[in-house]
């Protein structure tokens, strides 16, 4: 497949601003101080644009192939849909928890979104120590927003079924199922670790459990199109803002880049954050500091709580209450945390023996990295051994706990 669109450059903004009415609305095209190409993604080309009276946003552009590998790995640029519909439709759901779109171009891929700059991206503030309070917690209510929301539980049969035809995403999917179900078994040569950690990943592969686990894993990502899930939702997914001083709220929380949305398992957003957040506690203890550690874990319990509290309140009065009842909703959340604990050992185990990485560990000198890594490792295949037994939060913080903290 071909694509012929015009990419965004410095020289083309102006103009593309003043064509379009909804985007000169917000900012003039005509008398612009300053564009900057701020995108430290692997896969599109993300620009910060202000005009002269200090009004500003953000042009997103999907380009036809990965922006990190460059043209021999084409991919499809319509992602960027995906992302305008996702993001559109949970903003709707939680308008507070979603950065707005100004308006998607279905012809040259390009979204134009609010300017967040006076937040930061959640993972740069924890990975400089930064506590930004509240935001776990606000994350969960999102996941169950959109878990119910998008879901036949809180919208019109009919619909679901439009937007779920509308999200199919395989090209991305896929992704998903080769670099963070299959991959960290069976590696086909893109895997990478230090020497230190190469028995530790020969050992993962070896794991029959966990081999049985991500069977488990992917054919959930494959088959249980739930709700139209984030199907990235890592830290790098969320801006945070606020002083980030410890016992300080964020002031405010927005969900982002959501391009790998698709009808999947509301469990594999959460086991993201939880992923994530082990990543920060393994950070905090190979600098030593076991308090942070501490906090870093303790960020699983504010999403879990946030998701199941928002949830429960949110069954009493979604659609069908009568098969779908009060106990029907229990018995989802407490399936939901087991697959939770599930998707999060994939997604600790991709990011440490899989090609693509996090700062949290990558950003540590190797002589921590190795032990940090190491951790990492034995805490996913110590979930993925027992995530079926998993019936508390406090079950599953129990195996993390003795691999992560001291
Ligand atoms: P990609 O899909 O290529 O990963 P992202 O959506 O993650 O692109 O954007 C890349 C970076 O651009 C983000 O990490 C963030 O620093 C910045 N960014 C993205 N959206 C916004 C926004 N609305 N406001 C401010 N900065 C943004
Ligand atoms: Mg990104």
């Amino acid at each position: 497949m071909s694509h012929e669109y015009e990419f965004l450059t410095e020289a083309n903004i102006a103009s593309y601003i003043t064509a379009h009415p909804e985007l000169q609305q917000r900012i003039d095209g005509a008398d612009l101080a300053e564009i900057r190409e701020i995108g430290d993604g692997n896969l599109n080309v993300v620009f910060h644009v202000r005009d002269r009276a200090g009004r500003s946003l953000i042009l997103k552009q999907s380009l036809p192939y990965v922006r990190m590998t460059g043209e021999g790995w084409p991919m499809t640029p319509d992602r960027a849909r995906r992302e305008a519909e996702s993001l559109v439709a949970h903003g709707a759901i939680l308008p507070e928890l979603v950065v707005e779109v100004i308006k998607y171009d279905t012809e040259r891929y390009i979204l134009a979104l609010e300017d967040l700059s006076d937040h930061r991206v959640w993972r740069g503030a924890l990975n400089d120590g930064e506590y930004h309070e509240g935001v776990a917690a606000q994350l969960g209510r999102y996941v169950a927003g959109v878990a119910v929301g998008t879901s036949v539980l809180g919208s019109e049969r009919g619909e679901v079924a439009d937007m779920a035809a509308r999200s199919q995403n395989a090209e991305l999917c896929v992704i998903t199922e080769d670099l963070v179900f299959t991959e960290p078994v069976f590696d086909i040569g893109r895997n990478t670790v230090l020497p230190e950690n190469e028995a530790d990943a020969a050992a993962l592969a070896a794991d029959l459990s966990f081999a049985t686990a991500m069977s488990e894993a992917k054919w959930r990502f494959m088959t249980h199109a739930e709700s139209l899930i984030h199907g990235d939702l890592h830290t790098g997914s969320v801006m945070v803002r606020g002083s980030g001083q410890r016992g300080d709220d964020a002031d405010s929380v927005k969900v982002f880049d959501s391009e790998f949305a698709f009808y999947g398992p509301v469990a594999f957003d959460l086991g993201a954050l939880f992923a994530n957040y082990a990543f920060a506690a393994a950070r905090a203890r190979a600098l030593g500091d076991e308090q942070r550690a501490a906090w870093a874990l303790s960020l699983i319990d504010q999403t879990w709580a946030g998701f199941a509290e928002a949830y429960l309140a949110a069954a009493e009065s979604w659609h069908e209450t009568r098969l779908f009842d009060a106990a029907f909703a229990r018995r989802r959340v407490a399936e939901t945390l087991r697959e939770a604990s599930l998707f999060a050992a994939a997604k600790m185990a991709r990011r440490i023996v899989g090609a693509a990485k996090v700062a949290d560990i990558q950003t540590l000198e190797p002589s921590l990295r190795a032990p940090a890594a190491r951790a990492v490792l034995t805490a996913a295949r110590a979930l993925a051994a027992g995530w079926t037994e998993v019936s508390s939060v406090s079950d599953m913080r129990t195996v993390l706990d003795a691999h992560l903290l001291a």
